[in-house]
């Protein structure tokens, strides 16, 4: 992803997205290379935390007052790979009606 791109993302959204990006389980952290923190266009939007029954791994949260919902994490990959998205199937995403009935309606 392009710095410039980034940058342009760096705040907090306006309008709630369609879809919501959320890992799963199955998520291993890609061994401390993230494929996905690097392709998703929204800066911090993705990030690194311990995985709390495997310290020495860790797992990727999504921030979702920053998720715009683009589908970048889960269809694109490093340029120089054949990898679409993520190679573990960790990330669903969830319809937005779906997502705040299970975690609460976004504050916005
Ligand atoms: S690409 Fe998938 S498995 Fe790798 S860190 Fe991201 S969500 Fe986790
Ligand atoms: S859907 Fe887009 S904004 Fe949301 S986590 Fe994935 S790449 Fe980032």
């Amino acid at each position: 992803m392009a710095v410039a791109e980034k940058a342009k993302r760096n705040v907090q959204r306006k309008r709630k997205p369609k879809l919501m990006a959320v890992i799963n389980e199955a998520c291993t952290g890609c061994s401390g290379a993230p494929i996905c923190i690097t392709e998703c266009p929204v800066d911090l939007c993705m990030y690194e935390v311990k995985n709390p029954h495997a310290p020495v791994f860790n797992l990727v949260v999504v921030d979702p007052l920053l998720c715009i919902g683009c589908n970048k994490c889960v269809t694109k990959g490093p340029m120089d790979t054949l990898l679409e998205g993520c190679p573990w199937d960790a990330i669903d995403m969830i319809p937005l009606e779906e997502y705040e009935e299970k975690y609460g309606v976004m504050p916005y």
